[in-house]
This record gives C-alpha cells, structure tokens and sequence, in this order.
C-alpha cells in the first residue's frame, strides 16, 4: 500500500485486523509504503475491512496485491522498518491531539496528566520532527530522548494506543518544558508563562512547526505592544480560543465539522468586544483550537493571539537559539522545549472551505498528478511562496515559506527545499519559475543548474487550479490578483485565459491603465484611483475622496509617472474602488484595501454596476455620481463586486469553452467568488474553484510544475 500510510496507526490498525481473523503473516513499513503479507483462513474478509475501514488519519492511494505460496507462517508481527528503497513514502503531516490523548492530559490519574508532550498513533507531531524517512524514532527528532520502560512497554504492545508512536514520551523520557528567562522547568516554566500572560506581557511559545508569539487577545494594552514591536501595523491577528464555545462569543462558527487539520479558519464575526487592534477594519476573525497539548494547557476561558514569531517580513523562528535572538526585543518571556522542530511549519490558514495558506496539517501531503513525468522543482512566485516538487504522479507542495523579498527567506526557502528533496528523494530534473526577472525566486532558478521553464504567472494559477481539480482543459482561466508579469512587460491581473496546462492565449483582459509608480502605487491606492480617473478622462475633482487625499504636488507627480507600465491588475482596480467611495486611501498590507471593501458591501443588496472588462469607463462615472448621491460605501461596495462578477461572465461567454476556472488572490474574497459562480452558473457554465492549493500566490508552484512537466526542455 502506497500513500500516507505510515505514522497513522498503520501497522498497529493491521496487527490488529489480522489478529482477529487469525490470520498469520507480518506488516512492516517500507519507504515506499506498507507492506502486509497475510496467510490463512479469511484473507478476503481482511482485504474489504482493510479497504473499508482504513486507520482514520490514513490516505491510500496505491494498492497492489498479488498471490504468494503458503509457508505457515506462525502469528503476525510488526516486522521493523526496512532501510530505504529506491521509492519515496509520502510523510504525514502533523497530526492535532486526538480526543484521547486530550483525556489523558486532563486525568490526574493518568501518568501523562498535564504533560505538554503526549501523543499516540493517533495524533502528535510528524513532519516537522522527521529528519529522513521511513518514519522511525531514530529517524526523527525524538531519536535523542531513550523511552522508560512504562513507554517501552507501550511502545511494544500491540494493544496499547501508542504501540509504535515514534514520538512517544511521557513525564519521565520525554521533552521538557523551560522557561527564560529563570530556567525553570516543568509545571513551573508553564505557570511562569501563564503568569506573564496573564500581566499582559507577551510569551514567545515553541510550538509544533516553530515559534508563536502570544498574549491575551482582550488586553488591549497587550496587543499594541505587539503590533509596535513586530511592526505590523494593521493586518489581523490569530486568535486561539479553547473550544467551539469559546469562539461562539465571538464569531459565527460552524461546529458541524471543524477540519482536523485543525488551520486557523476565517469566520464572520458577531460580537465586536475584542480591542480594535486584533483585526482592524475586518468582518472574519481568524480562529483557531489548541492543537498541541502544550496549547491546550496555555489556554483558558479567554482568547490568545497567537502570531507567528517573527518580525514582520522575516521567517518564523525554528530553534532555541534563534528564537532567544531574533524575538529578543519582541518578547517577554520565552516558554521553550527540547523537542527538536526539524522543518519549520507555519500554520494554515481556511476561509470558507478554501485555502488562503496551505502548510501545517496539510503539507507535505501530495497531489496527484496526471501521469508519468520528470522531476520538477517549481520554485513559486514572490509573496506568499511556496515551492512544489514532483515525482512520478505526485506533487509535493512546501509548507507556506514567506515573502520571497529578503535573503531571510530565500535561505529559509533553500533549507525547506533541501529537506524535501532528501526526505522524498526527489533529484529535479528541471525547475521552473515566473517569468518575472526581478523575483528572487526566478533568479534563484536560474543559478541552480538545471535546465529553467519559465511559466507565467496567470497560465500558473490555472494550471494549479486544473491540476488540484484534475482537470485536463482547455478551460477558460480567469485570473484575478494583485500583480503576475505579462508577457508583454505589462503587470498583468485581470485576465481571462484559454488554457490547458500546457499552453495558454490570453483572450481578454481588464483595460490597461498606467500603474501609479513603484511600491507607492501600491500602499496609497488613492493614486490607483487617479490613475484609473485620468486613463478614462474623467477629471480630478475636488469633491473625490480620491483626489481630495492626493496633495496639490503629490497629484503633479502621480500625472508625471503615468506613463511608465501599464497594469490590467483587478486588486489594484479594487484599491482605486475603495479610494473612490472614501473607504481606504492608504494600505499598511497586501489586500487591506480589497478586504475592506468586501468586509463593507452590503451582501444583501442585488444591483451592480454595468461594465466590462474592455470598458471599466461607466463603472467610476456610476460611482461619482453615486458618491455626489451620498450613497452609502455598502451599497457602492456591494454593486462594484456584483458589476465585476456580472463583466466576468460577459467575458467568458463565446468563446466556445464551457468550463470556467476561478483563481488568483482576488478569488479570497468570498463575496466575489460566491457572485460570480452563481452567474456563471446561471448562463449554464461549470465552475471550478480552489479547494486543496491557495488560489493566491501560494498555490503558484503547482501550476508551474504541471506546466513544466509538459514543456520541452534539454534533459542534461
Ligand atoms: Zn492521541
Ligand atoms: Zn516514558
Ligand atoms: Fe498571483
């Protein structure tokens, strides 16, 4: 059996199965999978119950079983792992505390009461502590901690839960908890921390994937400090709350099926008794549950924020050491652990089944692919990065890197990199990058060696959707997001394409106008507004929100820099929407604008603006005239989304293509997506949106990879 088959309970789940149909036989870990060798009686009943009742947190997705003489075998055993073959095993990615573990921790009769490190087959850390594979204690980072014997026993007995569980421990082997400063230990470093928290301070916490920086989410005073110190202005907070209940008060959440993987999930909001700073100008909260016991024992009736530690900009922190260093003016308190965290994972992150950032819990879980290939090395786009690599039909995509625009990251990525290439025993044969010559990612590409297909931008995030949706096209890709390089020197955004993965032409696209200069352009959407205003002709007023927050000089230079690149980007069409009705003219983050006007649209309102994407010019004199109406930001907010939806499906109709994929980052904002599904819909066409890989840049890699599978290039 192939697939995520091993760390799930596997063999144990096998033993078990075996045992009760008296069969004889073994079962052992290999690195291509499980292997199961059953002589006796009732094999067919032991093949529908294996393939009927798999072990809960396994994935199988190879299955091969053939004939063997009989050779009366006596028993069944867990046979020890195998050295590694040539093929690779997918690792599972870490596992939240299952429900039992959780009574354990909470049973004072139970040896593990209140320890932060407990876990079993079921549940507990797995790839961010393996080191190589197959998945073996002396293979990951519990190799340094030697099991007493009460968890040797465990360990050994097929019967027990943590039978097999390589990161097994308890109080008297296990990791230990400390707290700096003081050194102190145990209970006592937790109660230390709790303390801090509790005194509005801020705690830097080991978790499973790295480090979080916490506080107490409803102390006001807390939360501000954190924002100056990290320097992040604006853009939201995690919050961990204990349970469902917890985070009723807060957001309005569906506890039918939280996923397992337990990311942080966007949700609306109810009430808005959390201090202003949490999540500044936004209608979701970002909740999440403890998902590590340590967690679980740091949280009580109140929230936390939990942040991920770092300064803005740079990676999360991934030993003692670097934490103690890099978050020494950020934190208080530090409540570290002697676990080893091998490969830095940062957490999920889930808006309305889709994800916005796809790493712990989910990475480094593959996506098939169609079909034998070469090895790729797809090393993603800029913002949000994440790489891809692919072996035979799978494709494994990183864990969420960060913002490719410092040397930080770039090293962050190439240790990412290197770990999964020796842990899947991948050798690329070929890399792929954006077109884009000035990302970091592409000229990393280019100085490693290996053959380079350059993929742009927009055909990626097709390519990545058709590729998780199994699709083979050609389709009709509409692309929307804040920036890709056009094939034509322009920053494209606003495409509609006709693309497999493999090629793609590029059928329409929103009107060029001239991008306001350089990274100003981009935080001051106000001149975003302009430029959209003058491109159509339309007079700088005084009375627009727009012009009035542009300064008398400020406005001459914006008019001398409209001539440089043009821009089709629907995010920036977004920040000059949101300039224009008075919302938002200055952005401290990637998207404040375009959230914030989503967050102020009026959901129940059905009227949109007319336009089309060739012919943006009726949409801004609607909204002047709106604005000089005193129309409310709801109503203009909630007609600009259902106008774009309504110009999307006038852009794919015709084009003989009756299958529409909806990506880029500008598909985050559920408004959009759920509008322009329902038109599309209605004119009879099929949808396909993101569900396994982020429609923004974090998905970009995938795309890249599916299309440089099919590209030629010279084999060296
Ligand atoms: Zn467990
Ligand atoms: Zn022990
Ligand atoms: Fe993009």
């Amino acid at each position: 059996m192939t697939g995520i088959v091993q760390g799930v309970g596997f063999r144990p789940h096998v033993y078990s199965l075996a045992v009760r149909l008296g069969l004889a036989g073994f079962v052992a870990n290999d690195s291509g999978g499980v292997t199961i060798e059953v002589e006796g009686e009732r094999l067919d009943e032991f093949e529908g119950e294996l393939r009927a009742h798999p072990p809960p947190q396994a994935l199988i997705d190879g299955w091969w079983s053939t004939v063997l003489p009989a050779c009366d075998a006596l028993g069944f055993a867990i046979h020890e792992s195998e050295p590694p073959a040539e093929e690779s095993t997918p690792v599972s990615p870490d596992l939240a505390t299952c429900g039992e573990c959780l009574a354990d921790l909470f049973d004072p009769a139970n040896r593990r009461y209140r320890y932060p490190f407990l876990n079993c087959t079921n549940c507990g850390p797995r790839f961010t502590i393996t080191r190589s594979t197959p998945y073996d204690r002396p293979l990951t980072t519990m190799g340094s901690f030697r099991m007493c014997q009460a968890c040797e026993r465990e360990y050994h007995d097929p019967a027990d839960r943590r039978f097999h569980a390589q990161p097994n421990a308890c109080p008297q082997c296990g990791p230990r908890l400390r707290f700096e400063p003081g050194g102190v230990e145990g209970e006592a470093a937790l109660a230390r921390a709790l303390a801090m928290l509790a005194e509005g301070g801020i705690v830097a916490v080991k978790g499973i994937g790295g480090f979080h920086l916490a506080c107490l989410a409803n102390d006001e005073r807390a939360v501000a400090e954190l924002r100056r110190r990290k320097g992040r202005a604006e853009k939201p907070f995690a919050l961990m709350m204990r349970d469902v209940d917890v985070a009723r008060r807060y957001a309005h959440v569906d506890a039918v099926r939280w996923p397992r993987e337990q990311p942080i999930v966007l949700y609306p909001r109810v009430h808005l008794d959390l201090p202003r700073l949490v999540a500044p100008g936004q209608a979701n909260l970002g909740i999440f549950f403890p998902y590590s016991p340590l967690h679980r024992l740091l949280i009580g009736d109140e929230p936390l924020v939990m942040t991920s530690g770092n300064r803005s900009d740079e990676p999360i922190a991934r030993t003692n050491g670097e934490a103690q260093q890099r978050l020494r003016d950020l934190a208080d308190g530090f409540l570290l652990h002697d676990r080893e965290i091998h490969v830095v994972c940062d957490d999920s992150v889930l808006r309305g089944g889709i994800p916005v950032r796809r790493s712990r819990g989910f990475a480094p879980m593959p996506i098939r692919l169609r079909g034998d290939g070469p090895s790729v090395l797809a090393v993603g786009g800029e913002l949000k990065a994440t790489f891809c690599l692919t072996r035979g039909e799978r494709a494994y995509m990183s864990q969420h890197i960060g913002d490719m625009e410092n040397l930080e990251t770039l090293e962050a990525f190439e240790r990412c990199c290197q770990q999964m290439k020796a842990l899947f025993r991948v050798t690329p044969d070929v890399v792929a990058c954006d077109l884009h010559p000035g990302y970091l990612s592409t000229r990393w590409a280019q100085q490693c060696g290996l053959p380079v297909v350059r993929v742009q931008h927009h055909h990626a995030h097709v390519a990545a959707l058709l590729t998780e949706a199994e699709v083979e096209g050609p389709v009709i890709g509409v692309a929307f997001d804040g920036a890709g390089y056009g094939t034509d020197g322009a920053i494209w955004g606003g495409e509609i394409l006709l693309a497999d993965c493999a090629h793609f032409e590029r059928l329409t696209h929103l009107k060029y106008v001239p991008l306001p200069g350089g990274d100003a352009g981009v935080r001051r959407p106000y001149r975003m507004a302009l430029a959209h205003l003058r491109s159509e002709g339309i007079a700088w007023d005084e009375d627009l929100p727009c012009v009035r927050s542009a300064a008398v000089n400020e406005r001459r230079i914006v008019e001398r820099e409209l001539k440089a690149v043009n821009t089709s980007s629907v995010g920036r069409l977004f920040d000059a929407v949101a300039s224009l009705i008075g919302l938002r003219h200055v952005v401290s983050y990637e998207g404040q604008a375009a959230m914030e006007l989503e967050a102020a649209a009026d959901a129940g309102c059905e009227q949109s603006y007319e336009f089309t994407l060739e012919d943006p010019a009726p949409l801004w004199r609607a909204l002047i005239a709106d604005g000089r109406r005193d129309e409310t930001a709801g109503t203009m907010a909630a007609r600009f989304h259902n106008g774009l939806a309504r110009a999307t499906v006038a852009a794919c109709q015709g084009r003989g293509v009756r299958t529409v994929a909806l990506t880029g980052g500008v598909f985050q904002n559920a408004l959009l997506l759920n509008r322009t599904r329902q038109a599309l819909e209605a004119e009879g066409f099929h949808v396909l949106t993101h569900h396994r890989v982020p429609p923004n840049d974090g998905g970009i890699a995938l795309g890249q990879a599916a299309a440089a599978r099919l590209a030629n290039f010279v084999r060296q």
